[in-house]
């Protein structure tokens, strides 16, 4: 299926790997010019090359660009590095680091305003600097990468509950304040538990905590899972840009779950 975005351009966050990489990827192969951020240059580069390499149309002059900007999206600086280097995205792909674990008598005021500006202010302020563009030109599309965790709340993740919820709430807003009417749509893409270096990190801490050994850990969860395993950062991105197509867009203001039918409910 073609999605009708070949030669739009879109901003990805968070992506020198794991599931902004995985977005990044699928949007290129689609012929998207991609523009990437992550804060470590070395990784960032290596992960433009190897985009560049799988773009679609290969080495044609018509094969979509792939940039990239080394940069803390989390900060204005970041931002203004990131809109620099391309003015007008019709796609944005949000996403940051995940909050740290803990328990949440831990967490001080400094803590709490980290994660609300990662995981929620950055999503907004993206959000801001793109939408109205979007739609004067008739076409955009946003994706918040945020975490099944917003549908079920995990215990020791109590700081992106909470700053991940807070965005949930204001895109449950503002993806129906006119926008989509201008042919913008804001959806939120909740992964469950994906293969990536954010679950090894969190597996190893598992096992350190309760001496556990990982392995025996890593296959309890996978079994946990309808799906009996752990989702792939390909399979992520290829929602992430179905949910950018000209196809989806009579779809606004959802969330998105990609999580092997792990959440249990029956809406
Ligand atoms: P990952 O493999 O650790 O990759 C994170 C990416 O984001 C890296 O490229 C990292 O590069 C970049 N990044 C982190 N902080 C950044 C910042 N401030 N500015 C710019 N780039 C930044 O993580 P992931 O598994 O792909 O997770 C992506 C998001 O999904 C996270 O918010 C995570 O909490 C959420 N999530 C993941 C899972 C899962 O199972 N994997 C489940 C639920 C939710 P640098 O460190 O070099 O900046």
């Amino acid at each position: 299926m073609d999605f009708g975005i070949k030669g739009k351009t879109a901003l990805v966050c968070g992506a020198s790997k794991g599931l902004g990489y995985g977005s990044a990827l699928a949007l290129v192969q689609e012929g998207v010019n991609v523009v990437i951020v992550a804060r470590g240059a070395e990784a960032l580069e290596a992960a433009a090359a190897r985009l560049t390499a799988a773009r679609a149309g290969g080495t044609d002059a018509t094969a979509p660009f792939v940039k990239y900007v080394a940069a803390d999206i989390t900060t204005p600086e970041g931002r203004a590095a990131a809109f620099a280097m391309h003015k007008d995205y019709d796609i944005v792909v949000t996403n940051a680091g995940g909050p740290p674990p803990g328990d949440f008598r831990d967490w001080d005021r400094d803590a709490w305003i980290k994660a609300v500006d990662a995981n929620m202010l950055t999503p907004i302020e993206l959000i801001k600097a793109t939408v109205d563009g979007m739609a004067a030109r008739g076409f955009g599309r946003i994706v918040n990468i945020t975490s099944s965790s917003v549908k079920s709340p995990i215990d020791i993740l109590g700081l992106s509950n909470g700053a991940r919820s807070g965005l949930t709430g204001f895109v449950a807003g503002v993806a129906r304040s006119g926008l989509a009417a201008k042919g913008v749509t804001i959806n939120n893409l909740l992964p469950g538990a994906f293969d990536t270096d954010r679950l090894k990190g969190t597996l190893a801490s598992t096992a350190s905590k309760t001496g556990q050994d990982v392995d025996a850990i890593r296959t309890a969860r996978q079994k946990s899972i309808p799906a009996g395993r752990f989702g792939n950062p390909e399979e992520f991105g290829a929602i992430c840009a179905f949910l950018c197509s000209v196809q989806a867009g009579y779809m606004n203001g959802q969330n998105v779950l990609a999580d092997g039918g792990a959440y249990p409910g029956t809406y």
